[in-house]
């Protein structure tokens, strides 16, 4: 599997990392979008044709891991004329995004709603679900092909651990919105520190950290969650690809 992050910023866009949550999974010949956040169909673009995508994982509704699908939307179905491509997201999505379409996706898109504990399909690569502790419905998504695992965490509290999904997966890619002195309350996301513990304890083979404050400088994030991991950690940055 290869894994191409799309964006990486934490909650709004700016730089360093400019756009929001998404990720592009491939295997075979098999594409996934993993999020849509703000800015990330346009970096989607530059990496494959939008008409080889088989499918798009929402892990929660949330603006910065969600809004792009609106643009995806008008390509697939009035630029390329498709429609049925499958979208998978948990229950409550839908229905916050139908105020980006006045309520009508036509047949763009076969909606899949997943919750905790569900497996799917799509071509050569499987998924499964996991609820994390976030105030929006949000699952974090195993993806797996070939005998190997990544995991996205998506949005979580430190309460929620990829270990849900069983130990040992070849690499975690981990929120780090904040770092342990700026950790904002409410605590809806992950410190680096977290996810340095997190990854450690589900025995990840390597770590990386996405969705990072803005605000905050993003090679002490990675310090801090490299000390917590024991191991070197990647840090997420657009166009960034790494074979899993
Ligand atoms: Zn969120």
């Amino acid at each position: 599997m290869e894994l191409t992050v799309l964006g990486s910023s934490g909650s709004y866009g700016a730089p360093p990392a400019s756009t929001c949550s998404g990720y592009l999974v491939r295997h075979g010949s098999t594409n996934i979008w993993v999020d849509c956040g703000n800015g990330t169909l346009a970096n989607l673009a530059r990496h494959i044709p939008i008409a080889d995508l088989d499918g798009v994982v929402i892990t929660h509704h949330h603006p910065d891991h969600s809004v792009d699908i609106y643009g995806l939307h008008v390509l697939w179905r009035y630029g390329l004329q498709r429609e049925h491509l499958p979208l998978f997201a948990p229950a409550g999505v839908r229905s916050k995004l139908d105020a980006l379409v006045d309520g009508d996706w036509g047949t763009t898109f076969d909606w899949i709603e997943v919750a905790d504990g569900d497996k799917e399909h799509l071509g050569d690569i499987a998924l499964r679900f996991s609820r994390t502790t976030h105030p929006a419905n949000t699952v974090a998504v195993e993806l797996s092909a070939a005998g190997r695992r990544m995991i996205y965490t998506s949005d979580t509290c430190s309460e929620w651990s990829p270990a849900e999904f069983g130990t040992g997966a070849d690499l975690v890619v981990a929120e780090a919105t904040y770092q342990r002195a700026v950790a904002h309350p409410p605590h809806l996301h992950y410190t680096a520190h977290d996810a340095g513990v997190r990854a450690r304890e589900a025995n990840a083979k390597r770590l990386m950290i996405t969705h990072i404050w803005p605000m905050l400088d993003p090679a002490a994030s990675v310090l801090e969650a490299e000390e917590a991991f024991g191991d070197r950690v990647t840090l997420a940055t657009p166009h960034l690809s790494v074979h899993v």
